[in-house]
């Protein structure tokens, strides 16, 4: 086994209060929700989640800071009282004494600069997902002079096999540096078990995974990809960073961030990706970005340094860098 510090401990119970929360919000709202374009569900998971960490982390670690997805101002005005209230409301599960003042000025708390020892949050990480009942995660990461050191995902709709299940009992996911990537269950945490990566070293025989939303990626390259390298099975579509947490437990050999032809520039955030990372090094895979640079969280809130994702089981890293090279998928470097 291995040893939880303070800060684990914090970020396990954290993640794991959060994530529940959001599965209840999914289970009343997301259902009762009135159109298909209804988005209020996701308006209130992500608040009230971000909300329920911040508060834990004010007790645990009062001078830490936190950069997290949501800001408040909206939130604040006064068309948004409905949902201020609704937030509240599920707050007070965790924390029974909130109010609405407290809850907005947990969520402003949420909005520090990225410098330091900071911990970064993806309260409600894959909204799309969340949204379609597919999969989604609440991701937690402590990023000390840009390195991550510790990375929770709560994943409500895997099972502790890292399987898609609807209603089981989620997986809770956690790497600190050094000390390997362990799971155990989200709804009744008992032992943990700890994470290995796939040893498949065919990449013919390589099980790619993918963002589900299509704006989010190069579907098209990631198909020349899969033909040039001989790859026969069809990408696994995923939302979230529980693409990580599959390919962790060898559910998986590469996961492709492509950068999508409507957004050529885009920059990964880096709480969509803190977490997840860590935990798959510490399963033994690897990642970096479209031209096989790091990641490079000493940047602030954005990775500024880096154009997509590249990760895999470590064996077929390199195999897989050349031939995006070879098919054109690594942007050009700006001078
Ligand atoms: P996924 O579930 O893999 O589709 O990733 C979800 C994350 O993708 C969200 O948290 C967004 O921050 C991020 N995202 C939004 N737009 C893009 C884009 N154009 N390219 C890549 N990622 C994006
Ligand atoms: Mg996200």
């Amino acid at each position: 086994m291995f040893d939880l510090t303070p800060e684990a401990q914090f970020a396990l119970e954290a993640t794991r209060q959060a994530a529940l929360l959001v599965a209840q919000i999914e289970q009343e709202l997301v259902g009762a929700a009135l159109t298909k374009e209804d988005r209020s569900p996701v308006t209130v998971a992500d608040y009230a989640a971000q909300a329920v960490v911040v508060a834990a982390l004010q007790r645990a670690f009062p001078a830490d800071r936190m950069v997290a997805e949501e800001e408040s101002g909206l939130l604040r005005s006064s068309q948004s009282r409905e949902a201020l209230q609704r937030v509240t409301q599920y707050v007070r599960r965790v924390e029974p004494e909130a109010n609405e003042n407290q809850v907005c000025a947990w969520i402003e708390r949420g909005n520090a600069s990225a410098a330091g020892r900071f911990w970064t949050l993806d309260p409600l990480d894959g909204t799309k997902g969340f949204l379609r009942g597919d999969q989604y995660a609440v991701a937690l990461a402590l990023i000390e002079n840009g390195m991550v050191q510790i990375g929770v995902l709560g994943c409500p709709k895997l099972n502790l096999s890292l399987e898609s299940q609807p209603a089981g009992e989620g997986a809770l996911l956690i790497a600190q540096r050094n000390q390997g990537a362990w799971v155990t269950s989200l709804r009744q945490p008992r032992s943990f078990r700890r994470l290995w990566v796939s040893q498949q070293a065919d990449i013919r025989q390589a099980r790619l995974l993918r963002s589900f939303e299509s704006g989010h990626t190069d579907a098209e390259q990631i198909e020349v990809f899969a033909r040039f390298l001989g790859i026969q099975a069809a990408p696994l579509r995923l939302d979230s960073q529980a693409k990580y947490a599959l390919l962790a437990a060898g559910k998986g050999e590469l996961l492709l961030r492509l950068l999508s032809p409507s957004k050529p520039d885009y920059r990964e955030k880096i709480w969509d990706q803190a977490a997840g990372s860590l935990i798959l090094e510490e399963a033994g895979g690897r990642i970096s970005d479209l031209g096989g640079k790091r990641l490079d969280f000493s940047q602030g809130r954005i990775l500024t340094r880096n154009r997509g994702v590249l990760a895999s089981n470590g064996i077929l890293h390199e195999q897989a860098l050349d031939a995006l090279r070879a098919i054109g998928a690594v942007p050009h470097e700006e001078p």
